[in-house]
Protein backbone atom coordinates (compact mmCIF):
# COMPACT_ATOMS: atom_id res chain seq x y z
CA UNK A 1 0.00 0.00 0.00
CA UNK A 2 1.33 3.18 -1.26
CA UNK A 3 -1.16 4.72 1.43
CA UNK A 4 -2.83 7.12 -1.25
CA UNK A 5 -6.22 7.73 -0.16
CA UNK A 6 -9.27 7.57 -2.51
CA UNK A 7 -11.86 9.92 -1.51
CA UNK A 8 -15.29 8.78 -1.81
CA UNK A 9 -17.06 9.96 -5.29
CA UNK A 10 -14.12 10.78 -7.57
CA UNK A 11 -14.31 7.23 -8.92
CA UNK A 12 -16.03 6.51 -11.83
CA UNK A 13 -18.45 3.92 -10.46
CA UNK A 14 -18.21 1.69 -13.60
CA UNK A 15 -14.40 1.41 -13.01
CA UNK A 16 -13.57 2.75 -10.01
CA UNK A 17 -11.15 4.66 -12.44
CA UNK A 18 -10.22 8.48 -11.34
CA UNK A 19 -13.41 10.51 -12.45
CA UNK A 20 -12.73 12.95 -16.01
CA UNK A 21 -14.25 16.36 -15.79
CA UNK A 22 -15.45 15.89 -18.99
CA UNK A 23 -17.31 12.90 -18.19
CA UNK A 24 -18.17 12.82 -14.59
CA UNK A 25 -18.80 11.59 -12.60
CA UNK A 26 -17.30 8.96 -15.34
CA UNK A 27 -13.88 8.19 -16.46
CA UNK A 28 -14.52 8.06 -19.57
CA UNK A 29 -17.67 8.25 -22.29
CA UNK A 30 -17.41 4.65 -22.80
CA UNK A 31 -18.39 4.21 -18.93
CA UNK A 32 -20.99 7.03 -19.42
CA UNK A 33 -22.85 4.96 -21.83
CA UNK A 34 -22.16 1.48 -19.82
CA UNK A 35 -24.27 3.95 -17.21
CA UNK A 36 -26.81 4.60 -19.41
CA UNK A 37 -27.38 1.46 -20.54
CA UNK A 38 -28.28 0.35 -17.38
CA UNK A 39 -30.57 2.98 -16.76
CA UNK A 40 -31.88 1.81 -20.31
CA UNK A 41 -32.29 -1.76 -19.25
CA UNK A 42 -33.97 -2.04 -15.82
CA UNK A 43 -33.83 -5.75 -15.58
CA UNK A 44 -29.93 -5.64 -15.69
CA UNK A 45 -28.59 -7.12 -12.77
CA UNK A 46 -26.79 -4.18 -10.70
CA UNK A 47 -24.21 -5.69 -8.57
CA UNK A 48 -22.86 -4.51 -5.30
CA UNK A 49 -22.29 -1.01 -5.67
CA UNK A 50 -22.79 1.91 -3.10
CA UNK A 51 -24.22 3.76 -6.21
CA UNK A 52 -27.77 3.42 -6.20
CA UNK A 53 -30.37 4.16 -8.74
CA UNK A 54 -33.29 6.51 -7.43
CA UNK A 55 -35.73 4.05 -9.51
CA UNK A 56 -35.62 1.79 -6.89
CA UNK A 57 -38.06 1.98 -4.51
CA UNK A 58 -37.31 3.03 -1.40
CA UNK A 59 -39.47 1.17 1.49
CA UNK A 60 -40.47 3.42 4.34
CA UNK A 61 -39.86 2.88 8.24
CA UNK A 62 -39.22 -0.83 7.19
CA UNK A 63 -36.09 -1.48 9.00
ZN1 LIG B 1 -14.86 4.18 -15.93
Amino acid sequence: MSGARTPAGKQCPICKKPQDEKFRPFCSKRCADVDLSRWLKDSYAIPADERVPDTIANDEGEE
